[in-house]
This record gives structure tokens, C-alpha cells and sequence, in this order.
């Protein structure tokens, strides 16, 4: 054992503290922060997560990894993953595990065993109990090749996975209870760190080798508690209850077929909210002083060879071989704009010069990841992009984030966003790209919006602040991106003639605030649960005559709101009256108005507002004046 010398170690906030050699990573963050020492599951030692039994070699820096980080996160869910091993191998013990990886929402484990039954999961959750309530610790061990190679001699898939570790270096297993697993860690402390965890399901799938019988794939997700869990099941069960994938085909909005996979077919009652969600875009575009520009959908091999998206993007982009040459279906909008400034002298006069194109636009998603409108082949985006003087990027950037907000909150959706900065593979100079990351940064800064860093996550031309947005289930996801580009407007060769007479290179912004229509729909469907708000609703008005005698009445009321340029339609009379109302709120119909006698004679109707049981009874202009007036200014109704 070597004598214990003295070690600095540095702590996030700045601080530095001495310990010996070997001290427990626990102990020294116990030292940091005594109290949050219940909620730290692992530890980052100089960047590299490590388990809270790590003892400290040398000088470094030292930080807590809780549930709340991303990597703490995976590190519950492949901890997890490890206790379902361990209660499926006391199950069925000739059971061979594969591979357990933490995925985007949990984890699963893939196992070389008979194809499973409900019960066996029964028996695993059975043995995973009795594991957490032993709080099993997860124990490091490091041994040699040869030792790994034994002890792992009757499972083929770990032999594999030893043979793939470079010679000479120390395998690392972990012990948990009498259960030993090939791993490289680091993982929770205990196996009490996992009271939340939940086997999802399990399915066959395909190995690797196609010779090679199937795996079984155990699918859970995991939580540091049991409240926890039981309410990420709830949030579960209303997600599914409004999955946008049902109610667009209960509301007629969109569908798709086994023919056209991954490509949206949009109905009549879909168009009529995307049209809407335009016109809204539109009005902002207008006032802002955008114009509004067409360009092809295929380019030939060499624009993308210009722009940079054959080098780092072809794997993801459709192409099409025409008369002897490539063509690409366009990924993104960004050459049709380059080559449209491209297409004559500039002047500085001119910028910032603002072009929006609402193109479809493919991307080849592999067929296993599609999913509704949220992942598609074939998608539309508020997209522009705005070239500007060097000077003129941050006030433009700003701006942005004033639409950003409106856009949002007309939508009742929170918001906040990531800077994502420059990745291993980046076009042009470091130089320029800190500069590009100084300008995004200062903006958030100044503005005061909520935003974090996602180091090396930016685009392959330019760092960017992505947007994201916030559900009513209180569910992340990503809408829009605004790009500060030094890269492509020098590989177009785009110039402009400054005041001083000389050519200079512009900056381009590009940027899309919902993101796609597809997208930003599904997500919206779910948010409001079909309950679109009344200026999105495809229908806005249903006119129900009590009877024959009121048909025309109705029908007259429709007239009147449809000269409004709002959406109504009356009802037949066939189905009784209580049938059309609940009808009417299956279909989410935002105002359901009834006429009888006395409406008809007083000239007046009873208004239900969607999710109310109460008739209200208003004058038939009092009425007519009220729709009008939620529908222009894009309130909301319940
Ligand atoms: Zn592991
Ligand atoms: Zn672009």
C-alpha cells in the first residue's frame, strides 16, 4: 500500500479542500455539501463518472451526480437494469444476460433465455423485492482477462464483450448480492437506491448475428422512489389516454398508411388547423418585415457539397437519381435561401433581409424511431433565415426571443432553452465560433429567460439555442432552434457591398420558433388534449335545432357566424337532442348552441361552452360578437 499523501481537490462552486490519498469520493463530497449527501447517487471525477466508493488518487476536481442529471439519470437506469439481471438469473439460472443499457425513457435488458412468460416477471419483481429490501450493496471489482474469462465462461455474450477490452488492461465486474455482472459502472451505491424501479413489459427481439436464436428484452424504467414511480405511472396512463396518434384519427385530422410510412396525410379538418397556425405565423412574419420566398425541394449533389450537408448529413437526407445525376430531397431550407441572396449584388441597405419559407422538407428517419407526427420522414417549419452585418446579429437575435414568448403563450406553453455549442465535428475556425457562442449567450443573458449550456451539442456550421417547451403533463420536448452561422454564408460565397464600398460576408440566423407543424401539433393535441383552443378548432360552432320546426333558425345563425369568416354547422335533427350535445363534446366542438321556441322567438340562443353542462342564454348578436371576439384575439376556452 503506498503512504497517503496530501491531495487538492476542487469542488464546483470553486472551492478547494485537502484529503489523503483513498479517500471515499462520499467522504470528500460529504465534506462539500453535508447536506445533500442523501440525494448524490454517483460522482464526477474530473468529467468521468465514477461510483461514490471511488477513492481519490491524486489532485482533481470533484462533483455530485444526483436523479436530476442527465448522467445521473442513465446511472439509476443501468443500476436498474443490473437488479432486473440479478432477479431474472435467480429466476430461470441458466438464463445468459447480454447487455443492459439506460435508454431515453428507462432501460432494458436483453437476455439469451426461452422465451419468456408473464409469470417469469412475476417471479423477477418477486426477487427484486426481496434485493431492495436487503439493500444489496453494488460492489467494484477489478480482475484480469483470464479471471473475467473464467468466471464468465458459460455466457458467450460477455466472452465477447471481455475479447473486445484491450489486452493488458483490468476488467472491471460489479457484485451485487450473490449476482456478478461484466460492467464498466459506475452504478447507485445500493440496491435501496432502487425502490422505483418498474419492469415495463417484455418482447423477442432480433440478435445481432441473424444465425443466432432471439433475445428476450426486458423494458422498465426506474426512480429513486416509490412516489416517484407511482407518479411517473399516472402521467403514463393520462399520456396514453391522450396519445395525439388516437385522437387524430377520432377527430379526422390525420392519418397515415403502411405505404407512405412515416409521411403525414392531412385531412380536411388538419389543414384547416394548420392553415391557422400559419396565418398566425404569417401575421408575425409580416409585421416583422420578412418576405416570403419558394424554393426547389431537390438540389443537385453539388449544393449540398457547398453547404456542407453532403459531408456531414447524406445518411440522413432521401436522394434521387435523375437523367445521370444526384439530386437530394432538401433537409433543411437553408441552400434555397443562400443561393437566393447569392443571385445578385447586395448592399448593406438591404439587411438584415429576412427570407421565410414554409417548404416541406425530408429527412430519413430509420422506420423503427418513427412515431405519429412527433417523428416524421416529411415535416413543414416556420423556418427562416435572416442575413445580417456582423453588428446587426444580436438586437435581430433578440427580437426573436419577443416572439418566442408571444408565440408560446398564446399556446398556454412554458418555455426555456439550451445553448448548444460547438461539437467534435464543426465547420470553420474555433475563433469564430467563440465569438458566435459569446453573442448567443449574451442575448439569453440580457433577456433573462431561463436557459442552461449543453456543451458539444450545437450544429455541424454553427452553435444554437434550442427551444423547449413544457406540456400540461409537465413533459419536455423540443420545438424550435435559432443558429448564428459564420459558416455557410463563406461557402456560398455570399457578399454585400458595405458603406465603406468594399464586399464583406454576412452572418446568417437561421431560426424555426414552433419548430415542424407536425410536431408542434402532436405536442399541442396532447397539451390540450383534443381540446384545441377555439381559433384552431376545425369546427367552432355546432347549431343544434331542438326540432324540424328549428332547422331553419339554424341554419340562418350559421349563415351569419360563417359571414363572420367564423366555422359553424347545424345539426340534423334525426339523433335526440341529448345524443348531439354529448356528440358535440366527444368531438371537442369549442360552442354548442341550442334552439328551441323560445330562442327562436325571443331571437336568442343557449350557449354550452365545451366542458360546461350549463345553458347560457345570450342574444343572438351578444352571442355571435362573444365567438368573434375569443376567436380573433386566439383566447383560450376550456
Ligand atoms: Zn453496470
Ligand atoms: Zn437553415
Amino acid at each position: 500500500m503506498p503512504e497517503a499523501t496530501t491531495i487538492h481537490v476542487r469542488f464546483p462552486d470553486g472551492r478547494e479542500e485537502t484529503f489523503t490519498t483513498a479517500t471515499l469520493a462520499r467522504d470528500a463530497l460529504d465534506r462539500f455539501n453535508p447536506g445533500a449527501v442523501g440525494s448524490v447517487l454517483a460522482a464526477l471525477w474530473n468529467g468521468v463518472p465514477v461510483d461514490l466508493a471511488f477513492r481519490l488518487p491524486s489532485d482533481g476536481s470533484l462533483a455530485p451526480i444526483t436523479f436530476e442529471d442527465r448522467v445521473g439519470r442513465d446511472i439509476l437506469q443501468h443500476s436498474s437494469a443490473h437488479l432486473v439481471a440479478k432477479g431474472l438469473v435467480e429466476t430461470i439460472p441458466d438464463a445468459r444476460p447480454t447487455h443492459g443499457p439506460p435508454t431515453d425513457d428507462g432501460f432494458y435488458y436483453d437476455f439469451d433465455v426461452r422465451p419468456l412468460v408473464p409469470a417469469d416477471l412475476d417471479a423477477v419483481r418477486a426477487a427484486m423485492d426481496r434485493s431492495v429490501r436487503a439493500k444489496d450493496r453494488f460492489v467494484r471489482r477489478e480482475i484480469t482477462r483470464a479471471e473475467a474469462q473464467a468466471l464468465f465462461s458459460k455466457n458467450p455474450h460477455k466472452l465477447r464483450y471481455i475479447s473486445d477490452i484491450p489486452e493488458g488492461e483490468l476488467v472491471s465486474v460489479y457484485d451485487t448480492g450473490s449476482f456478478t455482472d461484466l460492467c464498466r459502472g459506475p452504478h447507485v451505491p445500493s440496491t435501496e437506491w432502487l425502490q422505483g424501479v418498474h419492469i415495463l413489459g417484455f418482447s423477442a427481439i432480433a440478435p445481432e448475428d441473424p444465425t443466432a436464436p432471439a433475445l428476450q428484452r426486458v423494458r422498465g424504467v426506474g426512480f429513486p422512489t416509490r412516489a416517484q414511480l407511482d407518479q411517473y405511472l399516472k402521467m403514463r396512463a393520462e399520456a396514453e389516454a391522450r396519445d395525439h396518434r388516437v385522437l387524430g384519427t377520432k377527430l379526422e385530422l390525420f392519418t397515415f398508411v403502411d405505404e407512405a410510412p412515416g409521411f403525414p396525410i392531412w385531412l380536411p379538418n388538419g389543414m384547416v388547423v394548420v392553415h391557422e397556425l400559419e396565418r398566425f405565423v404569417r401575421e408575425h412574419l409580416e409585421a416583422a418585415g420578412y418576405q416570403e420566398i419558394r424554393t426547389p425541394l431537390l438540389f443537385a449533389q453539388s449544393v449540398y457539397e457547398t453547404s456542407g450537408h453532403w459531408e456531414h448529413y447524406r445518411e440522413d437526407m432521401f436522394l434521387s437519381e435523375v437523367e445521370g445525376r444526384t439530386f437530394g430531397w432538401k433537409p433543411m431550407n437553408c441552400p434555397g435561401s443562400m443561393l437566393i441572396f447569392r443571385s445578385r449584388a447586395r448592399s448593406y441597405r438591404e439587411l438584415p433581409m429576412r427570407l421565410a419559407e414554409f417548404a416541406p422538407l425530408h429527412r430519413f428517419e430509420a422506420s423503427g424511431t418513427l412515431h405519429g407526427l412527433t417523428r416524421v420522414r416529411e415535416f413543414v417549419q416556420d423556418d427562416a433565415h435572416i442575413f445580417v452585418t456582423e453588428e446587426q446579429a444580436e438586437p435581430e437575435i433578440r427580437t426573436l426571443l419577443d416572439w418566442i414568448e408571444r408565440a408560446f403563450s398564446t399556446f398556454r406553453l412554458e418555455w426555456s432553452c439550451e445553448l448548444s455549442t460547438r461539437p467534435a465535428k464543426f465547420l470553420g475556425e474555433k475563433e469564430v465560433w467563440d465569438k458566435a457562442e459569446a453573442t448567443l449567450e449574451r442575448v439569453l443573458k440580457a433577456s433573462g429567460v431561463k436557459y442552461r449550456v449543453s456543451p458539444g451539442e450545437g450544429g455541424f456550421y454553427a452553435p444554437k439555442i434550442d427551444i423547449h417547451i413544457r406540456d400540461s403533463l409537465g413533459r419536455p420536448w423540443q420545438t424550435g432552434t435559432i443558429q448564428l452561422d459564420y459558416q455557410m454564408p463563406l461557402r456560398f460565397g455570399l457578399a454585400y457591398q458595405g458603406p465603406d464600398g468594399q464586399l464583406h460576408t454576412p452572418v446568417v440566423v437561421h431560426r424555426t420558433i414552433l419548430g415542424t407543424w407536425e410536431r408542434f401539433f402532436g405536442v399541442l393535441l396532447e397539451h390540450v388534449a383534443g381540446r384545441l383552443p377555439p381559433w384552431l378548432a376545425p369546427l367552432q360552432v355546432r347549431v343544434l335545432p331542438v326540432t324540424d320546426r328549428h332547422s331553419a333558425a339554424a341554419h340562418g345563425l350559421v349563415e351569419e357566424l360563417k359571414a363572420r369568416r367564423l366555422r359553424a354547422e347545424a345539426s340534423s335533427t334525426e339523433e335526440s337532442l341529448s345524443k348531439r350535445v354529448r356528440n358535440a363534446e366527444i368531438e371537442r366542438v369549442p360552442y354548442v348552441v341550442v334552439l328551441g321556441d323560445k330562442e327562436v322567438a325571443e331571437g336568442s340562443v343557449a350557449l354550452r361552452v365545451r366542458g360546461s353542462k350549463e345553458n347560457r342564454p345570450l342574444s343572438r348578436p351578444e352571442f355571435i360578437a362573444y365567438v368573434h371576439d375569443r376567436v380573433t384575439k386566439r383566447e383560450f376556452d376550456p
